[in-house]
């Protein structure tokens, strides 16, 4: 076995080992063997970490001495370094998380956008003067950074679900920890070598390694931390929400979903079927929009499953590192269990599978936790399989007869982050744009995000946005001044 590579984490601009001392191993999905040796935090780094941001955005520090514009020249030039870094950090994500270097390498360089687009909002954010209904007083708004921002991130997509935060909360004069997943460090730590490069000041942005008990749990409870952005699943999210509500703590959830992608009969069939695909085969169905419902129009029903199965059975699995390669490794190995559970339970539901249902067991997926594409029929909507976040290559096909019933089966899950609609009817895209109950929805395509467009949840997809313009207020609280030029202080027992 080759030997590990080591890693360290940084704090107040140092690259430091766990306190203790103590490390852990972090594995290549493909193939099954640990690479890679990342410090194993606890309750000391923590602190140390939550101090050294405290202190670096606290007034009179040069982060917060820094003029808006200085700041967003800073993080332009973060997106410029962070695009010459791009090939490396995507090769990093798949190497830890499996995901295919085709979509880590365009995501990577993405990145910049939300560099580019945060730094040029930093020194457009402003306060307003109120024409106050009181004489002689002057009362005007400013908005000012929360404090230290705990950035919680899951391991599917960890450096496009960091910059989320990250940008916008360096952009409106916050300092951060971040805590990235257990099972996927590596990027991060690399990132924080552009970090370095760029010359941020010490302590604005430091990162801990280690897991969500050790790590998480303290960091969400400590007094010095003012918000916490977290994306993960909907279970952690409850816990930190309620942990975070014991000291007042802003919050951000990106959190599950079930999200329906549904197919009219009206639909140009050829594309419907590369979106339902897109929807849940691409990332290895691990992503929180994965369309992993599909509702088809009873009229077209057998023949449109036909189509899909007939595309998705040629998806190559294989290498991540291979440009050709359509369907990678899980990323890790209970959410691999998890997936085999998902599958037996849909049987022993009732399911029927029209493509895949084990495994992956052919030569070209190695030692590596490959799932085969799985399509089940015969699916309804009260079905385990249709109500519970798989997060993996599991398609669950559900018939529906008009758009009453597919906004009805659409909108009956708990969760409501996004949702599909194939139609080439303007006046039916717009009613089901209307009545469908998620955060994004998308009509004749999926999977689009943009650093300009809000994303995030209805009910419990989760709380606030990321990206777009107004959600830099996420990041900011709002200071009213009231000054007086009056000569004299009026009855002081009554309010002003
Ligand atoms: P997870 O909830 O298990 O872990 C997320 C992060 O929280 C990890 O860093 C983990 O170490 C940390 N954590 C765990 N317990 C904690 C605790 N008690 N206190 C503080 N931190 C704790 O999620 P995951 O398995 O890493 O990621 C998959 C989930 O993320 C899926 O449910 C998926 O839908 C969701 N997700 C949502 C979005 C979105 O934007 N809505 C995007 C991607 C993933």
């Amino acid at each position: 076995m080759a030997e590990l590579e080591k890693f360290q984490m940084v704090i107040n601009g140092q690259w430091v080992d766990a306190a203790n001392g103590e490390t852990f191993e972090s594995f290549d999905p493909y193939t099954a063997e640990p690479w890679a040796e990342v410090p194993k935090a606890g309750a000391a780094d923590v602190d140390a970490a939550v101090e050294a941001a405290y202190q670096a955005g606290r007034p009179g520090s040069e982060w917060r001495s820094m003029t808006a514009s200085a700041r967003g020249a800073l993080l332009r030039k973060f997106g410029d370094a962070l695009m010459e870094a791009s090939e490396h950090l995507g090769e990093m994500e798949t190497k830890d998380n499996g995901k295919l270097i085709a979509e880590m390498g365009v995501q990577c360089k993405y990145l910049t956008q939300w560099y580019h687009y945060y730094g040029g909002l930093c020194d457009k954010v402003e306060g307003s003067v109120i024409p106050i209904d009181k004489p002689d007083t002057l009362n005007y708004t400013v908005w000012e950074p929360l404090g230290v921002v705990a950035c919680i991130v899951p391991w599917n997509s960890p450096l496009l679900l960091l910059t989320w935060k990250l940008a916008p909360l360096l952009a409106a004069g916050n300092t951060t920890v971040i805590k990235p997943s257990e099972y996927t460090s590596v990027s991060t730590l690399e990132f924080m070598k552009v970090v370095e490069k760029v010359g941020f000041p010490p302590g604005v942005i430091n990162v801990v390694t280690g897991f969500g008990a050790d790590v998480g749990g303290p960091l969400v409870e400590h007094p010095k931390v003012a918000k916490v952005a977290f994306t993960g699943s909907d279970a952690t999210g409850s816990d930190i929400y309620q942990a975070a509500a014991k000291s007042m703590k802003h919050v951000t959830m990106e959190l599950g979903g079930k999200s329906p992608n549904i197919v009219f009969d009206d639909a140009e069939m050829d594309n419907a079927v590369k979106g339902a695909i897109s929807g849940i085969f691409a990332a290895t169905g691990q992503t929180c929009i994965a369309g992993s419902r599909l509702l088809v129009q009873e009229s077209i029903h057998n023949e449109f499953v036909d189509k899909l199965v007939a595309l998705a059975e040629t998806a190559k699995m294989g290498d991540p590192m291979s440009m050709d390669t359509q369907v990678g490794p899980v990323t890790n190995i209970p959410q691999y269990e998890k997936i085999l559970d998902y599958i037996d339970i849909a049987k022993g539901e009732g399911a029927e599978a029209a493509l895949g249902g084990a495994k992956a067991m052919a030569p070209e997926c190695g030692n590596g936790w490959f799932v085969e594409p799985t399509i089940f029929t015969g699916v309804k909507n009260s079905m385990r399989i249709a109500q519970e976040e798989v997060f993996g290559p599991v398609l669950s096909v559900i018939p529906f007869k008009d758009e009453e019933e597919a906004i009805e089966i659409g909108n009956d899950v708990v969760y409501g982050l996004a949702a599909g609609v194939w139609t080439q009817n303007i006046r039916r895209a717009m009613i089901m744009s209307d009545r469908l109950e998620a955060g994004t929805v998308w009509v004749n395509t999926y999977r689009a995000v943009s650093y300009m467009s809000p994303f995030g949840g209805y009910k419990q997809s989760g709380l606030g946005r990321e990206s777009g313009q107004e959600m830099i207020k996420e990041y900011l609280q709002q200071k009213c001044v009231w000054i007086s030029t009056a000569t004299d202080v009026p009855n002081p027992f009554v309010l002003r």
